[in-house]
């Protein structure tokens, strides 16, 4: 069966029966459909959070279809409710980019997904929609503060950094001339397009705690700068009260269910290379409110998702995980160990042994939190026993808790081994994590610290243009902020094609862009761009639909 197939085979719960199980009063649900509910956020308990179990599920450096973080998280959510622990997945939404792309959805695979995946996978309850609206309004707002005579502010045309965003993966818009047609439209300057889920916005509604955070985050966006070089931010323009109504039902995480029927939390979307790859903090509060095991994703590899979930989003909430699952698999080790794309499949304990240093290198950036670690197998059906042998041997010798996990084929029965080692693992975490860098530390700083500990690099090198942007970035004071890295997420390094547990290497920026709604700094490492483009045979010429409306070709 394919994904889709196997995910319309089974007929969902009527969402207030999954969220009875959570405790949720069925008449504070805000009812998207049968299947599909948003939960206010008046719900979210501190108290509650303090006492629950976050568990952080990461990967080694991923092929480009991915290695099975969502599927994991999904069946050891599924498996901890099979074991009777109250436990709910929290995830991110999709984004159509990856969709028609190469990557596909994001609601999981084989039997550990989460329903309606269609629904999921595309519209949703409409939440990229309005971050989308909301970014734009922003532009058109900027875009007429320049047109006007009577109230303008004197804004630079030529140095507006605010884009204007769309979710898809779309080349054409990433660099374009805009207000073209003569007077009335406006002043001709160069812009472009990011991807929505690489948006300021998006960034903002996963780290704001509030709705009223939310606005003044809105407001604290930087646009440009005046004439006479005076920075100018959203507020000016009186826009955050608007964008904060766009926002007003995007802010409340979404609640859906797994093929087994258990609770999942899907909410927010930032990409994990080019943003801060975790979704809202205020959907994984609730999951911590309304259960005692969350266990929630951070994209990509461990170096891009599990670092910006510690530093970032864990250190502004004030929470911290018990346990990180870093999710293996034995395709991917042989990749790093030499083996094309194609081959992955064939045997090879040779090139899986040279692959190894890839899951060396994740362990030993993630040690650095202080948090115990518990490798999960993700395990294929092309795997053979030696392979898997030679891969659990190896996580012994290393210390590691290492569980074989059969969540795709098995759902949550196919990861009770896992949760075994991470309720384990929980139990035994007495500490907070150990950020990477202190906020108080420079830019610079920062982000050799990043370097070393997490990517196993040496030096960071900014180009001169990244210098200028800095020094101006720190004069305006916003050298305390956190970095969110834009990086690839092939390697550890800012060379995509350097596999494995690359060494002697620096990481060079190219730019500085700066977030200050969302309150970070963004380092842009090696080429990497925030709207991407589709692949040359995209996902999308595969998907259809037929007169009675059955989809063929998502997953
Ligand atoms: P990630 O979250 O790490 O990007 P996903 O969980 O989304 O990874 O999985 C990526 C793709 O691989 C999905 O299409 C999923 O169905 C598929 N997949 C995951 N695990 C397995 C497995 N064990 N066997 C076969 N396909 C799998
Ligand atoms: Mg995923």
């Amino acid at each position: 069966m394919t994904e889709i197939q196997i995910a319309q085979s089974v007929t969902p719960k009527h969402i207030k029966e999954i969220a009875a199980k959570l405790g949720i009063p069925e008449e504070k649900l805000e009812y998207y459909g049968n299947d599909k509910a948003k939960i206010p956020l008046a719900i979210i308990d501190d108290e509650k959070v303090k006492e629950s179990n976050l568990i952080l599920v990461t990967a080694i450096t991923p092929t480009p279809p991915g290695e099975g973080k969502t599927t994991t998280s999904i069946g050891l959510a599924d498996a901890l409710n099979i074991l009777k622990k109250k436990a709910v997945a929290v995830i991110r939404e999709p984004s159509l980019g990856p969709v028609f792309g190469i990557k596909g959805g994001a609601a999981g695979g084989g039997w550990s997904q989460v329903i309606p995946m269609v629904d999921i996978n595309l519209h949703f309850t409409g939440d990229f929609h309005a971050i989308e609206k909301a970014n734009n309004l922003l532009s058109a707002l900027i875009e007429n503060n320049i047109q006007s005579k009577s109230r303008s502010l004197g804004i630079d045309p030529r140095t507006v950094v605010w884009k204007r965003c769309m979710d898809m993966n779309d080349r054409g818009l990433r660099n374009i001339v805009a207000a073209l047609g003569g007077k009335a439209g406006g002043v001709p300057r160069e812009t472009g397009f990011n991807i929505t889920a690489a948006s300021e916005i998006m960034a903002i509604l996963c780290m704001a705690s509030d709705l009223e955070d939310l606005k003044e985050r809105c407001g604290n966006i930087y646009v440009g700068d005046t004439w006479d070089g005076k920075a100018v931010f959203a507020k000016d323009l009186n826009a955050e009260g608007a964008m904060a109504v766009l926002l007003k039902d995007a802010i409340k995480p979404n609640l859906v269910q797994t093929l087994e029927g258990n609770p999942a939390i899907i909410h927010g979307g930032p990409f994990a290379n080019i943003a801060q790859g975790t979704n809202s903090i205020l959907a994984t509060k609730m999951g911590m409110t309304l259960s005692d095991f969350t266990i929630t994703e951070a994209g990509f590899g461990s170096d891009l998702g599990a670092e910006k979930f510690m530093n970032i989003k864990c250190r502004a909430a004030g929470i911290s995980p018990k346990t990180i699952v870093l999710v293996a698999t034995i395709r991917a080790l042989k990749y790093h160990g030499g083996k094309s794309l194609k081959e992955i499949t064939q045997e090879d304990v040779e090139a899986l042994k040279k692959g190894l240093p890839n899951l060396e290198g994740h362990i030993a950036s993630l040690k650095s939190f202080g948090i115990p670690i518990v490798v999960s197998i993700n395990a294929f059906k092309s795997d053979t026993e030696a392979e898997i042998q030679v891969v659990e041997d190896h996580c012994k010798k290393l210390g590691v808790p290492v569980a074989l996990s059969y969540g795709w084929e098995k759902g949550g029965n196919g990861c009770l081994a896992l949760a075994g080692e991470v309720i384990k693992a929980t139990n035994s975490c007495t500490d907070e994590f150990h950020p990477t860098y202190s906020l108080d530390d420079n830019v610079q700083t920062k982000l050799e610290k990043i370097c070393k500990t997490i990517y196993g690099g040496e030096n960071v090198v900014l180009s001169d243009i990244a210098k200028s942007q800095l020094r101006k970035y720190e004069a305006m004071g916003y050298g305390n902020l956190p970095v969110c890295m834009a990086k690839t997420e092939k390697s550890f390094s800012d060379d995509q094609k350097r596999l494995g547990r690359p060494e002697h290497f620096d990481i060079h920026i190219r730019e500085f862009e700066i977030a200050t709604g969302a309150g970070f700094i963004v380092p842009i490492a090696g080429n990497m761009l925030r709207m991407p483009g589709l692949p040359a045979t995209p996902a999308a010429e595969m998907i259809t639909i037929d007169k009675d409306g059955t989809i063929e070709g998502l997953f």
